[in-house]
């Protein structure tokens, strides 16, 4: 059994093929797959999906390269308005996020820029409370800014938390993996494309039980189904798992369970 631990069913070509996206998971022996919020309003509706459809999940967050463009005077008012999400929905939300720091996508404005770095810094803190307070795990965005997101994580005195679509190298692993016995990793299809070497590398070396499977769809389709798809959607964690089977000395069935038994634990899933 298998577990979509990151995706985005309302984004692009993909939200107009939910049920379709749905039906596959079924088929492909899929328990669950948790819809990640990226704003107050994004959030709310991976709460609705959770409602529509008993194999969905939710998280509610606000991501970084929404947080750059909000005023922190905002802050409170949108952490409540989080707040009251998980309180009303504590069955369907399982996590909070995604949060973090992508100082890729930032203003080409030098000025601007800095600022957005520095909202980014008071989101993510003022989420990382929330997230304590609620005892909620976290799911952490991260691009472009290691060491900020290493500073940031350690400040923050979280310690249940996943780097989703990791694409760092091992030395960032194993700083993440020494914050507490609880953080974890995620890969995403990048693990499969043949560039991504450094990646492949964290994989094989990443102990199992600190790691999870995603896809980030409608994001990154998987190598092996770059010719078929226009879109990627959450079934295609499956390709993420070939691959780790390829990368890995443990069996397929051992990889398989192992990997589904974490993000159960990780998310309290019943
Ligand atoms: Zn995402």
């Amino acid at each position: 059994m298998f577990i979509d631990t990151h995706s985005h069913l309302y984004l692009g070509e993909l939200q107009h093929h939910i049920p379709e996206a749905i039906n596959h998971l079924r088929e492909k022996n899929f328990s669950h797959t948790i819809q990640i919020g990226t704003s107050v309003e994004t959030s709310e509706i991976c709460i609705n999906l959770a409602h529509t459809y008993d194999i969905v999940r939710a998280t509610v967050g606000i991501h970084p390269c929404e947080a750059q463009d909000i005023p922190v005077e905002k802050i409170p008012e949108q952490i409540a308005a989080l707040e009251k999400m998980i309180q009303d929905e504590k069955s369907y939300v399982v996590w909070l996020g995604e949060i973090g720091f992508d100082h890729y996508h930032l203003s080409k404005d030098k000025n601007e820029a800095e600022i957005q770095k520095a909202r980014q810094i008071e989101w993510f803190h003022a989420q990382a409370e929330l997230a304590k307070k609620c005892d909620l795990p976290v799911v952490i965005h991260t691009r472009n800014c290691p060491d900020i997101t290493l500073t940031g994580l350690r400040k923050s005195g979280l310690q249940k938390f996943v780097i989703h679509c990791f694409s760092e190298n091992w030395d960032f692993a194993e700083k993440i993996f020494a914050i507490s016995e609880e953080t974890k990793i995620s890969f995403t299809g990048m693990l499969t494309y043949p560039r991504s070497t450094i990646i492949q590398e964290v994989a094989k070396k990443t102990p199992l039980n600190r790691m999870m499977i995603e896809t980030d769809a409608p994001f990154l389709i998987p190598e092996d189904k770059k010719s078929e798809a226009s879109y990627c959607e959450p079934a295609y964690s499956l390709s993420v798992y070939k691959k780790l089977c390829e990368l890995r000395e443990e069996s397929p069935s051992t990889i398989e369970e192992t990997l589904w038994k974490n993000s159960v634990h990780f998310f309290s899933l019943s």
